[in-house]
C-alpha cells in the first residue's frame, strides 16, 4: 500500500556531511533542510534520537544494529537507518520520512542511508496512535526469549499496569520488514504502549523519546523477573480485581498530562 524510495544506501558514516536538499518538499513547503538539518526543533531531536539509540545499546537492550527507534516530527518521523550500529551513527544518518512512508528530499541519494526496515511500524502506531511521541524496538534478551514462546505477560506483576492493561500481548508471527507484521503489531496495541512481537522482540511506545526509552527498560526488566519466576514454576497471577485497582491508581497517579483523558493517562 505504501512504497518508500528504492534504496541504495552507503555502508558507513565516514566522512559524511548533512545531504543537500530537497527534493520531496513536505506539507507547507517544509523541505528537508527545514525538517532535519537547521530547523530548530528538528536538529535537536535527531541529536537526541541517536542518543535514545546508543543508550539502548547500553542498557543491552540492543546488540549491534538489531534495534531501532523513531520520534515524531513535524508532519512525520526520523527514524535510525538500517543496519548500522549505534556506535558508528551520527544524527545525520538519521533518516526522515513522511506518514507517506516517502524519504524526505535528498534521502533518496545513492549515497544516503536506508531507513530502518520495520519503518512501517513505526509509522503505522504514529497514525493509529496520536499520544505517540516515540517508538523502540529491540531484541532485548528477555523479551526476546519470551516472544519466541509466544507467549503474553500476564499480570504476575502489579506494574504490568504500566502498558495500559491486565497483559502484555504477543503479536502474532509475521516476516520482519512487512506490512503484516506491523498489522499484528497494531493489534497487540490496542489498549496497550508495549508488545511482544513472535520470534522477533519487543515494541515500546512513549510520549518523548524518554518516556519510551523508560518504558522499554521497563517491559524487559518485567520479561526478566517473569522468566526467573517461571523458573520455580506457575506465579500466582493478581486477579482482575487486584489489577483493577491497580490500573486505576495508576490513572491517578501523578500529574495527569494536560487534556489527556482517564482511560489513557495511565499509559500516556
Ligand atoms: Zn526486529
Amino acid at each position: 500500500m505504501f512504497q518508500s524510495t528504492p534504496v541504495t544506501g552507503r555502508q558507513d558514516t565516514e566522512g559524511v556531511t548533512p545531504l543537500p536538499c530537497p527534493i520531496i518538499p513536505l506539507k507547507g513547503g517544509a523541505n528537508r533542510s527545514q525538517f532535519l538539518m537547521n530547523d530548530a526543533p528538528s536538529a535537536p531531536l535527531a541529536t537526541a534520537l541517536r542518543a535514545v539509540y546508543r543508550e539502548m545499546a547500553a542498557r543491552g537492550l540492543n546488540v549491534g544494529a538489531s534495534g531501532n527507534v523513531s520520534v515524531r516530527c513535524g508532519d512525520g518521523f526520523l527514524i535510525t537507518p538500517s543496519g548500522l550500529p549505534p556506535e558508528r551513527c551520527a544524527a545525520a544518518d538519521m533518516v526522515a520520512l513522511t506518514m507517506a512512508g516517502e524519504r524526505v528530499a535528498a534521502d533518496a541519494d545513492a549515497d544516503s542511508l536506508a531507513p530502518s526496515s520495520e519503518w512501517r511500524i513505526h509509522r503505522d502506531i504514529y497514525e493509529n496512535t496520536p499520544e505517540a511521541g516515540a517508538v523502540i524496538h529491540a531484541h532485548s534478551p528477555f523479551a526476546t526469549a519470551l516472544a519466541c514462546q509466544r507467549r503474553d505477560i500476564p499480570p504476575f506483576h502489579y506494574m504490568i499496569a504500566r502498558f495500559g492493561g491486565d497483559s502484555v500481548r504477543c503479536a502474532a508471527y509475521a516476516t520482519f520488514g512487512t506490512a503484516a507484521l506491523s498489522t499484528n503489531a497494531l493489534a497487540a496495541l490496542v489498549r496497550r504502549n508495549a508488545c511482544l512481537l513472535a520470534n522477533h522482540g519487543m515494541i515500546a511506545c512513549g510520549r518523548d523519546l524518554e518516556h519510551a526509552l523508560a518504558q522499554a527498560i521497563e517491559l524487559e526488566t518485567l520479561c526478566e523477573q517473569y522468566w526467573r519466576t517461571c523458573q520455580m514454576g506457575s506465579p500466582v497471577l493478581l486477579s482482575a480485581d487486584e489489577m483493577g485497582e491497580v490500573l486505576e491508581r495508576f490513572r491517578t497517579y501523578g500529574r495527569p498530562k494536560e487534556g489527556a483523558s482517564a482511560a489513557t493517562y495511565c499509559i500516556w
